[in-house]
């Protein structure tokens, strides 16, 4: 109140309402105020001008009015005036956009004052760069709206700001991290490296990375890292540690030195994954291509290192091995009758059998299909030597063989055909592996279920297998094959004959099926090819239906195990049966021990669905197989045929002869029929007389023979 009465009279005063006096000191007095007015202005001009944050006003539509040099070069500009000019407006000039300035504007017309709004503000800096900023604002209402902006510019703060943010978020991530002092003292941790190790971070700060040590590596190993740290400041690497739990586990690892100004190491950054996973599934695929999934032997590659190895090591020590080459016998029978998941479980039953033969030491793989090796290491310095200790796993692998396998219900007596090769170091594993598959070639040419060395003299029907393969799957297209005829007679007359197949190869002649029945068996042609026997011995049935001479004959055909396993073996022999019209009672097929023994329950119910049509049965090649007497009398067998190798001997040795009786005798006991085979001499058929075997066949009474041959020999009296 007081000061408004005194500027009334300071008012009339200066209207010259006042006393001369009054009036000049009342001018000195207001050019001195006018003059610290003026220092004032200056004052604070000069506070406006030298201000380190930018200043700026301007009114509510956005217009700027003032700018201080600060705003002007934040915005990179070189004077307030030029700032000015360019920037306008608030709005879209200065503000990054239109709506930022009028959320900033509406703020401000709320509040009237804004403590720090944070936005991006357009410059004239290098590139147009936007920068952040920070603006406190007052709205002035008197005595004109206006806006007063004080901004600071915050864009190198923020970018800190978000560096620091990224730090934190990557600290945080899935590597587990660790940071200790130079002292090695655990500063801080993240969260992975707290779910890695099972620690808390409260439990290892303060301690020394030496609590995760798992005691697997040297102190040379941490010697050496800790010299590549001070070398190079970095150090990575795999490294086994040890989690609260006690469990092991590997990780990698990357330590970082981090150096202060001064150059001295200041802390270290530890960065580190569990690799176990990767370990693990590192492991799995090493596996899978070093073993055998099925088996769980090493596979081929796996063998070829080892064997590589294995024969580098004894090059330097002379010491001696032997390789051997096992190929099951008739495997893709098994495989063809019962799916190839019996036959699976055969081939594990195998890979385990063969284990239990050999030393720990010694190598059992599995090469693929039915093939197995067993590398034989150090085995000795001479032949004797290394023959001995091959013969001793040899009789083992036939001591396992000659049990029966259950498979899948059924009991199933594998059999397999062993080469072997011996070996010295300096070889090549190649070399040796070549000569093991060829000394198996040769087991399995000389009738399987045995057991070959390497013989370099028989290497002719190796390397002609595959030729002579080729051209037996043309054999039968283009009519190559014939059957021959052995005789077989009573005590008094010509009863019929063995069918016998023969290969009239264009070049190489007459070849023998002890050649290529094998490799038929093996290749899946011994099936057609025995359609064909078998549908011809019914046509020559047919045509000795025709004579009265011949009529009575009967016919003995091979049956093979591949062709008998068939599915449809019963309705083809029925079908051809029927195309040829003859009489059942003639025909009787040769089934051997290895066919019968497959599959007992199958085969008998073959057997008997074919007897039920009249076809009769003989055991060929009896006494050299497993048949056990339960089998025999299971069997609805008509005949068994003695080996041929029982009959050679017959009359020098007393072995074989009291086996020929005893099979004589057990036959008549089963109430079956006995024929001898292979009789070469008068003697010893006398012998097999004597014995009361009734039936006869051997080249004593006729060789096989073309049927033309047979009968102009063997018939005499059909023909004229
Ligand atoms: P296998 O069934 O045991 O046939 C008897 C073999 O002994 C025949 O040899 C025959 O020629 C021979 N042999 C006959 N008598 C005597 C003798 O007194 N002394 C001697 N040392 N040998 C005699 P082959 O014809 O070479 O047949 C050999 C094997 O080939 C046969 O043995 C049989 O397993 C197979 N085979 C022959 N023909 C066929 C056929 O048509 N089908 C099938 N699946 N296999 C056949
Ligand atoms: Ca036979
Ligand atoms: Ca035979």
């Amino acid at each position: 109140m007081k000061k408004h009465s005194e500027a009334q009279t300071d008012v009339k005063s200066l209207l010259g309402l006042g006393d001369q006096s009054t009036r000049k000191s009342y001018y000195a007095e207001l050019e001195a105020n006018l003059d610290e007015l003026e220092r004032e202005k200056n004052k604070y001009k000069s506070l406006f001008d030298h201000a380190l944050h930018g200043i700026f006003q301007a009114d509510l539509d956005g217009k700027i009015l003032n700018a201080n040099k600060a705003m002007a070069s934040m915005c990179g500009y070189d004077t307030p005036d030029t700032f000015k000019n360019k920037h306008r407006n608030l709005k879209d000039e200065l503000f990054y956009s239109k709506e930022e300035f009028l959320r900033f504007k509406k703020m401000l017309l709320q509040n009237k004052q804004i403590d720090s709004f944070e936005t991006t503000f357009h410059t004239h800096l290098s590139d147009n760069q936007q920068i952040v900023v920070s603006i406190s604002a007052i709205l002035k209402d008197q005595p004109d709206q206006l806006i007063e902006c004080f901004v600071k510019d915050i864009t190198t703060l923020k970018e800190a700001e978000r560096e620091l943010l990224i730090a934190a978020t990557a600290f945080d991530s899935q590597e587990g991290m660790m940071i200790t002092n130079h002292k090695r003292e655990i500063l801080r941790v993240n969260n992975a490296f707290c779910r890695i190790t099972g620690y808390t971070a409260e439990e290892v700060i303060g301690k020394t990375p030496k609590l995760l040590q798992s005691g697997q590596h040297s102190p040379l190993f941490y010697k050496r890292m800790n010299d590549t740290l001070s070398l190079k400041k970095y150090w990575q690497g795999e490294i086994w540690n040890r989690r609260k739990s006690g469990e092991i586990f590997p990780e990698y690892l990357t330590i970082t030195a981090v150096e202060s100004d001064e150059g001295n190491i200041s802390h270290y950054v530890a960065a580190f994954t569990d690799v176990t996973q990767i370990k693990e599934s590192e492991a799995k695929i090493h596996h899978l291509a070093y073993y055998d999934t099925l088996t769980g032997l090493p596979n081929r590659q796996s063998l070829m290192e080892k064997l590589t190895s294995l024969l580098k090591r004894t090059s330097r020590s002379q010491r001696n091995g032997a390789l051997l080459f096992i190929d099951l016998d008739n495997f893709k029978n098994v495989n063809d009758t019962h799916g190839h998941s019996t036959g699976d479980l055969l081939l594990k039953h195998v890979a385990n059998r063969l284990k239990e033969t050999v030393r720990e030491t010694d190598i059992v793989a599995r090469l693929g299909g039915d093939e197995f090796i067993i590398v034989l290491e150090d085995i000795g310095d001479d032949d004797e030597a290394i023959n001995e200790n091959v013969r001793h796993v040899i009789n083992n692998i036939s001591e396992l063989f000659s049990k029966s396998i259950i498979l899948d219900q059924f009991e199933y007596h594998a059999s397999c055909s062993i080469g072997v090769t011996p070996f010295k170091g300096g070889e090549t594993a190649d070399d040796v592996m070549k000569r093991g598959d060829m000394a198996m070639y040769q087991a399995k040419w000389s009738g399987k279920n045995t057991c070959r060395f390497y013989d370099p003299e028989i290497l002719v029907p190796q390397f002609h297998m595959a030729e002579l393969e080729l051209e037996l799957r043309n054999a039968l297209p283009k009519d190559q094959f014939t059957l021959y005829y052995q005789p077989q007679y009573n005590t008094e007359n010509l009863t019929g004959a063995e069918v016998l197949i023969r290969w009239i190869h264009p070049e190489r002649g007459i070849i023998s099926p002890a050649e290529f029945i094998p490799i038929a068996e093996e290749t899946g042609l011994i099936v057609p090819i025995g359609w064909w026997i078998l549908e011809s011995a019914c046509n020559q049935l047919k045509e000795w239906s025709r004579s009265d001479e011949t009529k009575h004959l009967q016919l003995s055909v091979n049956v093979s195990a591949r062709q008998f396993s068939q599915i449809n073996f019963v309705e083809e022999t029925i079908d051809i049966l029927e195309r040829t019209e003859i009489d059942p009672n003639l025909l009787k097929l040769e089934l051997t021990e290895t066919v019968v023994l497959t599959d007992v329950d199958e085969t008998i119910a073959k057997m008997n669905e074919l007897r039920l049509f009249g076809i009769r049965f003989s055991l060929d090649d009896f006494g050299t197989g497993y048949s056990s007497l339960s089998h025999l009398k299971k069997l609805p067998l008509e005949q068994l045929k003695i080996d041929q190798s029982f009959v050679r001997d017959i009359t020098t040795d007393p072995d074989d002869a009291e086996i020929v009786q005893t099979i004589i005798a057990m036959s008549y006991n089963l109430g079956l029929s006995v024929i001898a085979e292979g009789v070469e001499t008068q003697k010893q058929k006398e012998f097999l007389e004597l014995s009361r075997c009734k039936n006869f066949q051997g080249y004593l009474l006729g060789k096989p023979m073309p049927i033309n041959e047979f009968t102009a020999n063997c018939i005499p009296a059909a023909k004229t």
